[in-house]
C-alpha cells in the first residue's frame, strides 16, 4: 500500500510503498478515506530535537483520520465492516491507575499512533478498536479527519464554565481558531485571540473570534485597557509561547482559570505573585478525554457548531509535499490529504 514515511533520521517525508498492516485480534483495519496534517507531523517532517529524541525511521506518520472498517480482529464485537471511523490517536494500556480510573488519556503508558507506532497516512491503519469513534453520518468526511486537533480544543475550551464570560485564546493555530468557534458556541462574551501572524489573526475571526490582538504592535494590556476590562476570566494557552503565557497571567482577571494546552518551553518564567495574590487556576491539558471529549465534539457538531473554515487546504494524498509546504508556510489552518 501507498504511506507517506519518515524514512530516514533528516528532513522530509517520502511517499513508499509498505506492507498492509496485519490486523491483531483486539483491532479493526480501517480503509483511510482523509487524513489531516498536524503540527506534530511537521516537527517529524523538519526532524527537530523533539523528533530526534523520540521518532525511529522508518515509520508511517499521521495520526488524525476517517475511514472505513473493512476488517474486524477475531476478539473484536460491537463493530461491523462499512462502519465509519475516525480514532482515538493515543493507544493506552487499560490496567494503570489512570486507566482504571476512567482518566485514560492520563495513561503513563501511552503509544502514539504515528509516533511510537505506524500512523495513518497510508492506504490502511490497524487500530485497536478500543481507539475508534463511530462518526455521526451527517458529519463530513473532512471535518471527522480533523477530530484529533478539534478534541485538543474542546478539552481546553471546556475546562471551565464559560458562559458569560471574556475568554483570552494565546495562538491562532488550528487549535486555538477552533477553541475561538468552541468558546462563541458555548456563550463566551468576548473571545479575543493573539498571534504574531496577521494570516492567522485573520483565520481566527472566521471561525468566530471577537477581536484579534497581532502582539507584534499590540498588547493583551493596551487591549485591556482600551475596551475599559479589568481582565479575562478564562485563559487557554494554545501558542506554546512563553511570553504569550506571561502575558496572559498578568491580563487574567483575580479568580481567573486558565488551561494550559501550547507546550510551553522549561525556562518559561511564572509571575508567581500573578497566580498566588489572583487566585488563579492553572489546569494542564494533555490529548482528549478518552471519550468524554468525543462526544463533547460530536454533540457540539449535531447542534450547529461550524469548524470547516479551519480547513484551508483540501489535496489529493499524492500531493502531500504542497500539505507539508503550506503547512510550514504559516499561511494555512488544516491541511486535509484525500485517498478517495
Ligand atoms: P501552531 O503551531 O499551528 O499554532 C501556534 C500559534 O501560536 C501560531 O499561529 C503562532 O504564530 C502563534 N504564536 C507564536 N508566538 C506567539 C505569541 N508570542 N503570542 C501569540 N501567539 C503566538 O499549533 P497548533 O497545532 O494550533 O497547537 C497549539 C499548541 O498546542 C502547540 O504548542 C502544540 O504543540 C500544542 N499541542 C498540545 C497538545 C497537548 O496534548 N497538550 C496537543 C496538540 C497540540
Ligand atoms: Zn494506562
Amino acid at each position: 500500500m501507498k504511506a507517506i514515511v519518515k524514512h530516514e533520521a533528516g528532513v522530509g517525508v517520502r511517499m513508499m510503498d509498505v506492507p498492509i498492516p496485519k490486523v491483531g485480534p483486539n483491532d479493526l483495519l480501517i480503509k483511510i478515506k482523509k487524513v489531516a496534517i498536524c503540527g506534530t507531523d511537521v516537527h517529524i517532517y523538519k526532524w527537530d530535537a523533539w523528533s530526534q529524541k523520540h521518532i525511529r525511521p522508518p515509520l508511517v506518520i499521521g495520526h488524525e483520520f476517517v475511514g472505513e472498517i473493512v476488517e474486524i480482529g477475531s476478539s473484536v464485537t460491537g463493530w461491523q465492516v462499512g462502519e465509519r471511523v475516525s480514532g482515538e490517536g493515543h493507544i493506552v494500556c487499560g490496567t494503570c491507575r489512570s486507566c482504571l480510573a476512567g482518566r485514560r488519556h492520563l495513561c503513563p503508558n501511552t503509544i502514539g499512533v504515528g509516533v511510537n507506532r505506524d500512523g495513518c497516512f497510508a492506504e490502511y491503519l490497524a487500530l485497536p478498536a478500543s481507539n475508534a469513534w463511530r462518526v455521526h453520518p451527517s458529519i463530513p468526511d473532512d471535518v471527522a479527519a480533523i477530530f484529533d486537533p478539534y478534541g485538543n480544543a474542546t478539552h481546553t475550551a471546556l475546562s471551565f464554565e464559560m458562559i458569560g464570560e471574556d475568554v483570552l485564546i494565546t495562538g491562532a493555530g488550528p487549535i486555538g481558531c477552533m477553541a475561538a468557534a468552541i468558546s462563541r458556541h458555548v456563550g463566551a462574551r468576548r473571545v479575543v485571540v493573539t498571534d504574531v501572524n496577521p494570516w492567522r489573526l485573520e483565520l481566527a475571526m472566521k471561525l468566530g473570534a471577537t477581536h484579534t490582538i497581532d502582539v507584534t504592535k499590540d498588547s493583551v494590556k493596551a487591549f485591556i485597557e482600551r475596551e475599559g476590562m479589568k481582565g479575562f476570566d478564562i485563559g487557554l494557552e494554545m501558542s506554546g509561547s512563553g511570553t504569550a503565557f506571561e502575558s496572559m497571567l498578568e491580563g487574567m482577571y483575580p479568580g481567573g482559570r486558565i488551561a494550559l494546552l501550547g507546550i510551553l518551553p522549561p525556562e518559561t518564567k511564572i509571575d508567581w505573585d500573578q497566580v498566588i495574590f489572583k487566585g488563579l487556576h492553572l489546569k494542564g491539558i494533555y490529548g482528549r478525554e478518552i471519550f468524554e471529549t468525543w462526544y463533547k465534539m460530536q454533540a457540539m457538531l449535531l447542534s450547529g457548531l461550524n469548524i470547516a473554515p479551519i480547513i484551508t487546504h483540501r489535496l489529493p494524498f499524492d500531493q502531500y509535499q504542497k500539505g507539508f509546504d503550506a503547512m510550514l508556510s504559516g499561511q494555512s489552518g488544516k491541511v486535509v490529504l484525500s485517498l478517495d
